[in-house]
């Protein structure tokens, strides 16, 4: 790996090596199969839709179904209206889902095609739907794609009856199965009645039962999708992802929303359990509570081994102003905050964040990629990496200790079920962390130094 000047780094703006964020239609994918009996459909070529499946398969290691308007040099010049009409028609004669949730690709999208008007003019089975989001890869990154997928779900069906229907939409940003089982399992210790949406949860990590289900259990609802219209309001976790999808729902339906960070760390999670509380006027639940305390106990007891060390964070924005939050109450310095995410939002929260805690000497970056922290840690380096598995080959070259969190996570199993969220997944992290650090600590400790017990 070269060691560039900062002036180096800074004139190859135009060029990314190892980005820290994949293309929009990802998102969109992953959002789509958190709708239940849902046929995401991507409208471009076999490649993009190849591409996206695979990327959720190798983080999920579960199938991502998906379809393909499959364009070839045809529609490419002359547009892929036919292709889209065979594609809904077939997908419903095949595979019987109850929705298709089309998101365009680079090439639909630059040729123009206009979604909105083929879907308007399909002739539909009794019953289903076809939805669709624009997602411009060029543009943003897969959390754009996720929020404006749920966006195009919102704008086609959620509806004000009138009759309210007391509940609250929960938006739970771009999560793991495991974190949206763990925001189900909060709201409902807080007797919250809410729609989750999307879950994919039950989906994207369904039990192995021997026979093939190409619709899971799993995934919210066309109905509860359509009696979002009805919320009483919205909590929508992930200040970056989830304002857009919820300011729509709240133009097209009258839902006020509030804007929470995702609840990683103690203060987020306090904030959702606060929020959850005063709903209904109920006291947090004692089970949080509880959750809360074994959690303090836990860092107090390990503190020692977290205390002024240095980090570097990266991946998703919302997950890594969290998990920048946790490490800061956790006593750890973030050097680095990073996302390949665009957007100067990210930079202003996370320097919100770091001064919050009275951090100094950090450095806050969007639309980075992690070539450019590489030459960072080159020059200052860190006790430890959190983040992609994209942090990989820097962790190896520079042997620094590395902590998997956020997505993707392409090179190990079963993370994608663990909560990152709430009282339990701090703990969780924290369990992570310490681990990591203390490994490094007896690896690098003489023979007759290793402790036992600490
Ligand atoms: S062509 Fe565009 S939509 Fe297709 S995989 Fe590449 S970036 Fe994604």
């Amino acid at each position: 790996m070269l060691n560039l000047t900062p002036k180096e780094v800074a004139a190859r703006s135009g060029l990314r090596i190892n980005p820290c964020k994949t293309c929009q239609p990802v998102g969109a994918l992953y959002a789509a199969l958190g709708v239940h009996r849902c046929m995401p459909h991507s409208h471009g070529s076999q490649g993009c839709a190849s591409y996206h499946r695979t990327f959720l398969s190798r983080h999920f290691k579960e199938p991502a179904i998906a379809s393909t308007s499959s364009f070839t040099e045809g529609a490419s010049v002359f547009g892929g209206g036919s292709n889209i009409r065979t594609a809904v028609k077939n997908v419903f004669d095949i595979y019987n889902p109850d929705i298709i949730a089309v998101h365009t690709t680079c090439l639909s999208e630059t040729i123009g095609d206009d979604m909105g008007s083929y879907i308007s003019e399909m002739d539909l089975p009794e019953g289903k739907y076809v939805v669709h989001t624009n997602t411009p890869s060029y543009v943003g990154s897969h959390i754009d794609g996720f929020a404006n997928m749920m966006t195009g779900f919102i704008n086609y069906l959620a509806n004000k009856t009138g009759e309210g229907n007391g509940k609250t939409a929960l938006f739970p940003g771009f999560l793991n199965p495991g974190d949206m089982r763990e925001l189900r399992r909060i709201a409902s210790l807080m007797k919250v009645p809410h729609i989750l949406f999307p879950d994919t949860s039950g989906v994207m990590d369904a039990p192995m039962t021997g026979v093939y289900a190409m619709y899971p259990s799993g995934g919210t609802t066309i109905p509860e999708i359509i009696a979002l219209g009805d919320c009483a309001q919205t909590l929508a976790l992930g200040e970056l992802t989830s304002e857009e999808p919820a300011g729509v729902l709240e133009r097209k339906c009258k839902v006020p929303y509030k804007l929470l960070p995702l609840p990683i760390g103690v203060a987020n999670t306090d904030a959702l359990v606060m929020e959850l509380s005063h709903l209904l006027a109920e006291e947090p639940a004692a089970e949080l509570e509880e959750e809360r305390g074994q959690l303090l106990d836990v860092m107090l007891d390990a503190h020692f081994y977290h205390y002024g060390r240095s980090v570097a964070v990266f991946g998703d924005p919302d997950t890594v102003l969290g998990l920048t939050a946790l490490v800061l109450e956790m006593g750890m310095l973030p050097k680095y905050v990073v996302t390949g995410t665009p957007g100067e939002a990210f930079t202003r929260k996370a320097n919100a964040v770091l001064a919050a805690h009275g951090a100094q000497g950090c450095r806050a970056k969007a639309a980075c990629d992690l070539f450019e922290l590489h030459q960072w840690l080159k020059n200052e380096p860190v006790d430890l990496l959190l983040g992609t598995s994209y942090g990989k080959q820097i962790a190896k070259a520079e042997d620094i200790p590395f902590v998997r969190a956020g997505f993707p996570i392409l090179d190990r199993y079963a993370h994608s079920y663990f909560p990152i969220v709430g009282y339990r997944g701090a703990l969780h992290l924290v369990e992570k962390i310490s681990d990591a650090l203390m490994e490094r600590q007896d690896r690098d400790a003489a023979d007759e130094d290793l402790e036992l017990v600490m």
